[in-house]
Parts: C-alpha cells; sequence; structure tokens
C-alpha cells in the first residue's frame, strides 16, 4: 500500500471531498472507510492511498469503534496503522517527567554511523566476509546456505548448537537420526571382506552418497565450532569501530539528566556504553568482574545490561571469571592496528581457555553463559519500575522470546504502564499488540504506543519533547508515503 497524491481514482476522490465537506453521517463516513479499506487498487498498489483518509480516520475513532461488530474496527485500524508512523496518544507522554526503561535491539545499532548489519543481513554478510577467507569449511557453508536460501544466523547457530550437542552425544544423535529419518547411520553390521581396488572405488562413493544425506555429515561437525569462532571474529571486527548513532545519543542524554535511568540491550557492540561515556554519565553492568574492585551502586548511575555479553567482556569457562576491557583503549588498539583482536585467550589465573563473554543469538537460549543468567532478572527489575518501556529496533523474534515474555509480565504487573515500540517496520506494533492481548487478560492495546521510522531521526524528536506539542496534527504524511 502506498500514500500519495498522483495515482487516485476519481472516485476516490469524489468522496474524500464529500467527507471533507461535511456531507456524511458518521456511520456513512464508516461504510465509505471499509470501501477504502478493501478497495484491491489501493491494496495491489494500483491506485495510492490520499493522506486526507488517514486524517478522516483519525477524526473518526470513536464513531468507528462504536460500530458492531468490533471486528470492523480492528479491520480499519489494521489497515490504518500500516500508514500511521505514530500513535496520537504519544502526546500525552511527557518524556522529561516520565520514567523511562530502554530495550534495544539490533535495529537500534542499524542507522548511520553504526552501521551494524541487523539480524536479517547479519549472515550474508558474514558469509561473504568469509568467503575471502578463502576456508573450505567457510565456503562449504556458504554454498549450503545460499543454495538452500538461508538467510537467518539464529537458525544457522541453533542447528550448530544442536549439532554439536548431538554429535558429542552418540546414543543422541543415533537416536534423532532414527526418529527425523528412520536411519540407522551404522546401517546393519557387515563380516569385513577384501575388497579389490574398483570395488572399493565404487564402495567409497557409495559412502560418499550417504554421508550426503541429511544429519549424517559428522566430519562437518568437527570443523563447525572452529568454523563458527571464525564468523565470530569477523562479527567481533565489524562491531568494534561501530559509532554511536542518534539514537545511542539522544539515550545518553536522557539517561544524564534522570537519576538511576536503565538500558537493557542485546547488542554486543559497544555504541550505548561509548554514548554515555561521551556524555560523561557514569553507567556500570550489574556485573561482577575479577579485575575491577566491586563497584558501589551509587544511586545515580545508569545501569547498562547487556543480556547477550558485550565486545569487551572476557570470560574463562573454568574458573568463570569475567575481565572488563577498557572499551575506548580496545577500539584504539584495534583501529590502529597495534593487537588484533582477540578471539580466545588462555587465563592467567588458571590457564583455562578465556573467550569473548557473547551470547550468540540461539533459538534455544538454555546455554546461557552462566554469568549472564543474573541480568536476565536485573533487566526484569528494570522493566518493572519503569512508567514506560522504550524499545527500539528489537524485532520480537521467536529467539528472543525470553525478553517478550519479561516485557508482558512486566506490563500485566503494573496495569498503567505503557510501552512505546520504535522501529522502521510499521507491523511490529501490531503483531505485539496482539501477541500480549493473547497472554494478558483484557489488556488494553493502546498502552503499547507506535513511532514507526529511522530511530536516529524519530527517537531524539520524541525524547527531546517534540511530539507533546505537534501530535495532534496531522501526522508525519511525508516518511508514511515512503514506505
Ligand atoms: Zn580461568
Amino acid at each position: 500500500m502506498k500514500v500519495g497524491t498522483k495515482i487516485i481514482s476519481r472516485q476516490q476522490l469524489r468522496y474524500l471531498e464529500r467527507i471533507q465537506e461535511g456531507r456524511y453521517s458518521s456511520p456513512e463516513i464508516v461504510d465509505i472507510l471499509l470501501k477504502i479499506v478493501d478497495d484491491d487498487d489501493i491494496l495491489e498498489d494500483r491506485e495510492e492511498l490520499h493522506p486526507g483518509w488517514i486524517e478522516i480516520f483519525e477524526n473518526n475513532i470513536d464513531s468507528i469503534k462504536k460500530i458492531q461488530p468490533p471486528i470492523i474496527w480492528e479491520k480499519i485500524n489494521s489497515f490504518f496503522d500500516k500508514v500511521v508512523s505514530l500513535d496520537s496518544n504519544i502526546k500525552d507522554i511527557d518524556p522529561k517527567s516520565t520514567t523511562m526503561s530502554f530495550l534495544l535491539g539490533a535495529g537500534a545499532s542499524n542507522p548511520d554511523p553504526s552501521n551494524i548489519p541487523t539480524v536479517k543481513q547479519l549472515l550474508p554478510q558474514l558469509l561473504e566476509r568469509g568467503r575471502r577467507l578463502d576456508r573450505d569449511d567457510v565456503t562449504r557453508l556458504a554454498d549450503f546456505c545460499d543454495s538452500r536460501k538461508i538467510d537467518n544466523i539464529e537458525d544457522l547457530l541453533t542447528a550448530a548448537q544442536l549439532a554439536t550437542f548431538s554429535s558429542r552425544n552418540p546414543t543422541i544423535l543415533k537416536l534423532m537420526n532414527f526418529l527425523l529419518y528412520r536411519e540407522d547411520i551404522e546401517g546393519p553390521y557387515e563380516e569385513p571382506r577384501y575388497y579389490r581396488p574398483w570395488e572399493a572405488e565404487r564402495l567409497e562413493m557409495r559412502r560418499i552418497r550417504k554421508f550426503r544425506e541429511p544429519g549424517a555429515e559428522l566430519s562437518s561437525v568437527a570443523f563447525l565450532q572452529d568454523t563458527l569462532q571464525v564468523l565470530f571474529g569477523l562479527l567481533s571486527s565489524t562491531m568494534l569501530p561501530a559509532k554511536p548513532n542518534n539514537a545511542h545519543k539522544s539515550i545518553a542524554e536522557y539517561a544524564k539528566s534522570h537519576v538511576r535511568s536503565s538500558i537493557v540491550t542485546t547488542n554486543y557492540d559497544c555504541c550505548m556504553d561509548l554514548a554515555l561515556g561521551e556524555v560523561h554519565k557514569d553507567f556500570f553492568y550489574q556485573v561482577d568482574f575479577s579485575n575491577v574492585s566491586k563497584p558501589q551502586p551509587i544511586s545515580d548511575k545508569t545501569i547498562l545490561i547487556k543480556l547477550h555479553g558485550s565486545l569487551n567482556w572476557f570470560y574463562c569457562e573454568t574458573c568463570q571469571e569475567i575481565q572488563l576491557v577498557n572499551i575506548e583503549q580496545m577500539v584504539d588498539s584495534f583501529q590502529n592496528d597495534r593487537c588484533p583482536y582477540p578471539v580466545i585467550g588462555i587465563c592467567r589465573d588458571c590457564g583455562g581457555q578465556r573467550r569473548g563473554l557473547q551470547v550468540p543469538p540461539l533459538a534455544m537460549k538454555f546455554d546461557l553463559g552462566p554469568p549472564l543468567t543474573r541480568l536476565m532478572s536485573e533487566a526484569t527489575i528494570s522493566f518493572e519500575k519503569a512508567q514506560l518501556i522504550v524499545v527500539v529496533g528489537f524485532s520480537f523474534a521467536e529467539a528472543d522470546i525470553y525478553i517478550s515474555r519479561m516485557l508482558s509480565k512486566s506490563m500485566q504487573s503494573s496495569p498503567n504502564q505503557k510501552l512505546l515500540i520504535v522501529d522502521p517496520d510499521y507491523n511490529v506494533v501490531d503483531r505485539v499488540r496482539r501477541k500480549f492481548k493473547a497472554s494478558i487478560p483484557n489488556f488494553d492495546a493502546t498502552r503499547i504506543i507506535k513511532l514507526a521510522g529511522n530511530c536516529s531521526d524519530i527517537l531524539p524528536r520524541f525524547l527531546s519533547g517534540e511530539f507533546l506539542k505537534v501530535a495532534s496534527e496531522p501526522i508525519n504524511k511525508e516518511s508514511a508515503s515512503e514506505e
């Protein structure tokens, strides 16, 4: 659906003019809106939707809501939801006097100049870089993903984790093969015998064919961890030099003027950390680092909760100690090529393996780094304290369902709490409203507020209080027509 004034049918224009001239009663207007909502030409982009309809819709919300059955309201509302970039009740929120908690997803670090790929862009980009390494295992994986049109890194990492897990547990692997493929990977027992060379060759071919069948490619699992480690190294080198964008900066400004605010993020990048540093706002991570003396939680510090770890955290699996590396120094030495980015190191305390503490975006988080599980309850506490939870660039993906549940639990326990969703995708809000309605009894969907657009543009405008004044005026038609 496109909003515009160039390709408008004569009938659409006639209806519009007559409504604007005040010739129709409210029920008649609802009837006409239903015609517009059902118009195939508009739905299939052969005709544009005149922006005047958005205004008519907003002026008639109350009378549409009164029409029975409620499905009519839902139908008209979900149609206009796709073209309205912000909900009118945003004007009721004064950012200065509202206690907010922020939740940042990958989309928050996407706008210029951070330019970190979103989940959807991540895998194709990583594999492209991986190909340049000219490593067989990485190239093979890239080919496979290309040919099967696999572009979700969560799917890949989940499969990798399951494969690694089951390859270490032969009984489980046998059972999985049987359950999924009714196949016994070992085959019936055969007496050993001598093969002539040509027979052996044929047998080898058969063996290779067999190993190409799904589930049986055991040999590659051994390389998998290593391959993923390589991909993760590439990922870190993309994220490490990333600079904060205006969304990070505006949140940092908010944090500076509000005592003990909290920011929860699923991103490993350090854009938010750097933005807080730039405005000289002290923050703490709620993590006990072995190389930092225990921070006294001073009341005016900002809490930065990095649920999935951080590029500058390192963890020894053996002694379970976490180390903090100064992010500015790390970026500096990376950019000046003084030290290559450390992927795996040796723990100086116990000689164990020390690696970056980052949880891959898995569909199942049963393998969460143990020191990070505590952060989940810290995040819950910070959500529950807020009057408004501001969600920026978080896709509410299945892989992060535990975060969606934290949010819905918080909304359920504090009935006055609101959720603001800042996302370039106009449809996220609709999806989340449906989810929350299904899980919270009598949930009022208007508690979820939409602010659609580029977060580095629209979030600073919201936080500066701009919408407090202008939200009652006709909204942002230009940005709606670009979609
Ligand atoms: Zn150790």
